[in-house]
């Protein structure tokens, strides 16, 4: 299966009926990169910056986080990396770093909201994003946004950066694109708002599920309860592709929806068109792309998806258009 895998990191990820998708990998450390190489993937659609902050033993410095971002672009080898800023709370604990005892810490002070409060640290990170990007282009996605109105502080932010670096003479990426993150429901009531003001839209499909069903992604006993292939879930992404079309906004998801060949091929069928997993995941995704027959399989689903609580579990649906194709 490995060499089987190999065999297509050249293969272009087409469906059988012309549909193409962009296939990125999801990666945290500087030891990830080569598996761009390895694994075939076309960029980096998720990097994880605060994997280095849980393993440091204090506040990384700026002249550190610079050194690191250079060396992941330098790495990339002229890929596309989209760098997620910092999102600490939550299930992602950074040791030096605790706020006070919190009840419910999935829903606490985290990701944005921290970034928000402490803007020296989210500073320190926009300034060494944009030097270590000069002369390229700079991808930055937000995590946890809840409100359209987080993103455009954000969005100012970033300007405030990008002036005062202007203003000390230094080189600036030659573009900057700022994205969402979709992975809180409430931004489904502001979805035509966050489509026309963000450059790019990320699903993070593992809390967007989490809090749409309100059920832990880390307790087993309830994170299993809820299928991401039911209805519901389905519909929730499908109305994010349909926004995202309205308004021409490139969408892509990259939770761990994306890496398995199954639920790869169901975000296929409500239209996305670029999705982002682990590395090692890339090989049999591709291999289930190139097998598919996309327009049949929208086809047979999406009128599934508005069939009301009738009908054949959609998860089912799935599994029998899978085994005859
Ligand atoms: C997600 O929530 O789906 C996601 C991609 O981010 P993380 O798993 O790091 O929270
Ligand atoms: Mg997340």
């Amino acid at each position: 299966k490995q060499e089987q895998y190999r065999a297509l990191r050249e293969v272009a990820p087409v469906t059988r009926d012309g549909v193409e998708v962009t296939l990125q990998m999801n990666a945290g450390l500087l030891v990830d990169l080569p598996q761009l190489r390895e694994s075939g993937a076309s960029g980096v659609g998720l990097f994880r910056t605060e994997l280095q902050f849980m393993i440091a033993s204090r506040m990384p410095k700026f002249e550190e986080q610079c050194n690191f971002y250079r060396s992941v672009i330098k790495q990339a080898e002229g890929k596309p990396v989209t760098f997620r800023a910092l999102d600490i709370g939550g299930d992602k604990v950074v040791p030096f770093f605790r706020g006070a005892h919190e009840e419910n810490p999935a829903l606490g002070w985290r990701a944005m909201r921290l970034a928000l409060d402490r803007q020296g640290i989210l500073r320190v990170q926009l300034r060494s994003l944009l030097r270590a990007a000069a002369n390229q282009e700079l991808r930055l996605m937000f995590p946890m946004v809840t409100e359209i109105d987080e993103f455009r502080t954000a969005r100012t932010l970033v300007a405030r950066e990008v002036n005062h670096l202007s203003r000390f003479g230094h080189d600036l990426p030659r573009k900057v694109e700022l994205g969402v993150m979709l992975e809180v429901p409430s931004l489904m009531w502001q979805l035509d708002e966050v489509m026309t003001e963000a450059d790019f839209v990320s699903v993070g499909s593992n809390d967007l599920f989490q809090f749409t069903m309100a059920s832990d992604r880390g307790n087993a006993r309830v994170s299993n309860r809820f299928d991401p292939l039911g209805r519901t879930f389905l519909r929730v992404l499908r109305q994010i592709v349909l926004a995202a079309e309205r308004n021409a906004t490139p969408l892509t998801l990259c939770g761990e929806m994306a890496g398995r060949p199954l639920t790869a091929m169901a975000l296929i069928g409500v239209g996305f068109r670029s999705i982002s997993m682990a590395p090692a995941a890339i090989g049999p995704v591709k291999s289930m792309l190139l097998a598919l027959d996309a327009d049949r399989l929208s086809k047979a689903l999406l009128p599934a998806l508005d069939n009301g609580l009738t009908g054949m579990p959609v998860r089912n649906l799935l599994l029998e258009f899978a085994e005859e194709n």
